[in-house]
């Protein structure tokens, strides 16, 4: 019986694990589930799953969830410090990281350095921390394992020599580059000059995914290829011509390894994150995850396409950060963060969350980064400038 923790059980991918979880109460147990505000999805969530613990991001959420658990076994806990300690507790087997943005990084780092086996969906985390992150999960030998299809499909593509996360050597395996395919988004086919005028449901509106608001703009952006672009090249260790991205907007394939003989593998599976999300927890076994295999009568083509730098800025901006420095992944990460959640409020236009994510870029400055103080000050500096940035443009 293994203890699973979820942080943002909430959330697209919590409901997703606790489907599989619940499918397999004799191999699991819920340990702590966790949310940001919402008092009443928490509240069904403790009734359903009766986890140990329950944590309120938000303490006044906190005091209402403890009012309507009255009578129950739960504990509430509430802030920061409940969510990385049910992250890190010791009766904990499993952390399923899956917090979206920079709130997730203080809680996932605490299941790493507590040694856990984590499942990484809140790649925010990875992207502000990079080097750290890693580093992290090699000292304190944390098992680390991708749920973000993309790179739970690299990582089936890899031989079980490169499977262990922190030391991965892809020469060594013999790869000559992974292919990091994405759909393209809800706007692929727009005009561009009509990307102006997309609103906030519009851009929820992804052809083949049903994810949480934020990750869906980002796909809409095609940030969200370039946040895994950065993902990918911390997670298998890779060099800048070790990684390339590819449109392939069916997502039929979710990620390929090419190797040095020719041999190209790619994982394929129906756009449902139950498939990842139930190879991580059972990792290197296999279980149901309540996914059908595809049929490929159904399957009509499968067609690849290069992405456009005029309808996805955010990608290259992405793709230039990465190899730019952790200072430029962190702030476009925090600069990013700012202008989705003021593009989601209706406060600016969907092509103005690049141009906010570039001009943080260009104000920032490189600094060096190595301790999680560093990551910190860069991001809280960087959501100064994207404040800053928005309001200039308010007022012209
Ligand atoms: P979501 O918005 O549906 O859920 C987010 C969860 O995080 C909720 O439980 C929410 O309560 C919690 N949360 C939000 N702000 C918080 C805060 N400040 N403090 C503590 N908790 C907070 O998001 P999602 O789509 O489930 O995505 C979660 C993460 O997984 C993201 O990093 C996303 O990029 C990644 N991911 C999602 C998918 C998907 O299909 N949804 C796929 C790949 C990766
Ligand atoms: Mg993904």
């Amino acid at each position: 019986m293994k203890a699973v923790t979820i942080l943002g059980a909430t959330g697209s991918i919590g409901q997703s694990t606790l489907n599989v979880l619940a499918a397999h109460p004799e191999q699991f147990e819920v340990f702590a589930l966790t949310a940001a505000t919402n008092v009443d999805a928490m509240g069904k969530l403790c009734e359903q799953f009766r986890p140990r613990y329950a944590v309120m991001a938000d303490p006044t959420a906190a005091q209402a969830l403890t009012a309507q658990l009255t009578g129950r076994t739960t504990k509430v806990l509430a802030g920061s410090e409940g969510l990385c300690e049910v992250a890190s507790a010791g009766d904990v087997d499993i952390v399923m990281a899956a917090i979206v943005g920079a709130a997730g990084l203080l809680p996932t780092l605490a299941a790493v350095e507590a040694g856990k086996k984590v499942l990484l969906a809140n790649k925010e985390a990875l992207v502000m921390s990079g080097q750290l992150f890693m580093d992290a999960v090699t000292r304190h030998q944390a098992q680390l394992l991708p749920v973000d299809s993309e790179h739970n499909a690299i990582f089936q593509c890899l031989p079980e020599s490169a499977q262990q996360l922190g030391l991965v050597d892809l020469a060594a395996a013999g790869v000559h580059k992974i292919l990091l395919t994405g759909s393209g988004g809800p706007f692929r086919e727009l005009p561009v000059a009509a990307l102006a005028e997309q609103t906030p449901a519009a851009a929820c509106a992804h052809p083949n995914w049903d994810m949480g608001r934020k990750i869906s703009v980002d796909s809409a952006t095609m940030l969200n290829k370039g946040l895994e672009y950065i993902e990918a090249r911390w997670l298998f260790n890779c060099q800048p011509q070790q990684l390339e991205v590819l449109l392939h907007p069916q997502s039929v394939i979710h990620s390929m390894v090419s190797y040095a003989d020719g041999s190209v593998i790619a994982q394929m599976g129906q756009a449902d994150m139950r498939t990842p999300i139930a190879h991580c927890l059972s990792y290197p076994q296999r279980l149901e995850s309540g996914v059908a295999a595809l049929d490929f009568s159904q399957v009509a083509q499968l067609t690849f396409a290069q992405a456009e730098p005029a309808r996805y800025p955010c990608l290259f901006l992405a793709q230039q950060a990465c190899w730019e420095g952790q200072w430029a992944t962190t702030s476009l990460n925090a600069a990013n963060e700012v202008a989705v959640a003021a593009f989601l409020a209706g406060k600016i236009k969907f092509t103005q969350i690049s141009q906010i994510c570039e001009r943080v870029l260009e104000q920032s400055s490189a600094a060096h980064v190595t301790a999680l103080e560093d990551v910190l000050a860069i991001d809280q500096q960087a959501r100064r400038y994207a404040q800053e940035v928005m309001e200039q443009r308010a007022n012209v």
